[in-house]
């Protein structure tokens, strides 16, 4: 019998508990077909939360996730809390939680379904191929280093510092090298070492630990020409990896690769296998309550979480193969239909998913 995985469910807020709803009925046919076990229990975390227990990240909400092996997270925000004090504002438990779970490495997947290369704004021919993905270290470099400001007589300045040590370039580079090692064996780390002591630090780094890895090639490239490199030729790359805002950047123009915002998923990893999965998207208040938001990138952030987090790979290829199938049929929610008159709902997308995968 296969052992019983704890998942912490955090719905949240807007689309959040609708896109969540069809994750949860992919979890429920994984165990059907391939027998793995599932434990999950909600909780309350973002907007919902301020409103129900007074503060974004509920400390039971946070034990649960502490005691869990995968937390899936919905969207949080909204107007409704947008005025809030920072400590009151969906957005601060989101940092607070990956601070908390001491996630440092974000993870997120860019891919081309064939049938949806008409919705970016690259052309077919360049895009064909394309299946990346960019991990981004997240909790140190110039997000974190010291910031102030000081008068000078040519008036204000304004400092912000970019600090790395070995110890955050190394964890994040090996997490790269082993999703590297995982997939087309190439690793492209990013950095500016040309010009910043902390990218040369970080480029001394991955050399070091790379003779570990030798299976997967290693290219280094500057930030600069790898922005370039994406539009020109986005296939040529597997894995990237950088640094916080480097990483910042590249992954919302690796994104926009895909057309639409409803398709992408993401990760967030700590050390081991642990991880926080969610959908690149926010909780797009503009849709919310009507039951037609895109659950694709949800139900592909749990083909990430049953890859990353519990190695699941027969499972995490059946969703991804369910969602292609389910795309090639024609079947499109609002935000990727070109006829939006044939638009189906959230649920009738989770459905046909459901319904498409096998083992
Ligand atoms: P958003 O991603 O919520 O929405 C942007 C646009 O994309 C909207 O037009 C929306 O309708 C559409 N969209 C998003 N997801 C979709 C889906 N699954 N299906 C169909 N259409 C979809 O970004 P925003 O409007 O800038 O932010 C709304 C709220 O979400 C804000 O409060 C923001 O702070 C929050 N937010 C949360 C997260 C998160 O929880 N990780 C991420 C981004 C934004």
């Amino acid at each position: 019998m296969a052992e019983v995985k704890k998942i912490a469910v955090l719905p949240g807020d807007g689309i959040g508990p609708e896109v969540v709803a069809e994750a949860e009925k992919v979890l429920k046919r994984t165990e059907e077909l391939f027998g793995y076990r599932f434990e999950t229990e909600r909780a309350l975390f973002g907007g919902i939360a301020i409103d129900e227990k007074g503060t974004p990240m509920p400390e039971e909400t946070l034990q649960l996730c502490k005691n869990a092996d995968a937390v899936l997270l919905g969207a949080v925000g909204g107007p409704k809390w947008d005025n809030n004090p920072h400590a009151l504002r969906p957005e601060t438990g989101l940092l607070g939680m990956r601070k908390a779970l001491g996630l440092f490495a974000n993870i997120r997947p860019a891919y081309i379904f064939d049938c949806l290369k008409e919705a970016s704004t690259l052309k077919p021919e360049v895009l064909e191929g394309t299946d990346l993905i960019v991990v981004r270290e997240l909790t140190g470099g110039i997000y974190f280093g010291e910031k102030y400001r000081r008068d000078t007589e040519n008036g204000q300045e304004a400092v912000d510092t970019c600090v790395y040590n070995v110890m955050e370039v190394e964890r994040i580079a090996r997490q790269a090298f082993v999703i590297a090692q995982k997939r087309s064996k190439k690793l492209a780390s990013v950095d500016k070492a040309n010009v910043l002591e902390s990218s040369r630090l970080w480029r001394e780094t991955v050399n070091r630990i790379a003779p570990e890895y030798p299976d997967v090639e290693l290219e280094h490239i500057l930030v600069d020409n790898c922005a370039m490199q994406l539009l020109r030729r986005p296939s040529s790359f597997d894995v990237i990896v950088t640094e916080n805002m480097f990483g910042d950047i590249l992954s919302d123009e690796a994104a926009m690769l895909t057309g639409s915002i409803g398709m992408l998923s993401s990760a967030s990893l700590g050390e081991g296998s642990f991880g926080l999965f969610e959908p690149v998207h926010g909780s797009a208040p503009d849709i919310a309550g009507q039951g037609i938001a895109n659950p694709i990138a949800t139900i592909l952030s749990v083909a990430l979480m049953f890859r990353l987090a519990f190695g699941y790979e027969d499972a995490a290829t059946s969703i991804e193969t369910a969602v292609k199938a389910v795309l090639d049929a024609g079947h499109r929610t609002g935000d990727i239909a070109k006829d939006k008159s044939r638009a189906i709902s959230t649920s009738a997308m989770g459905d046909l998913i459901v319904n498409a995968m096998s083992k």
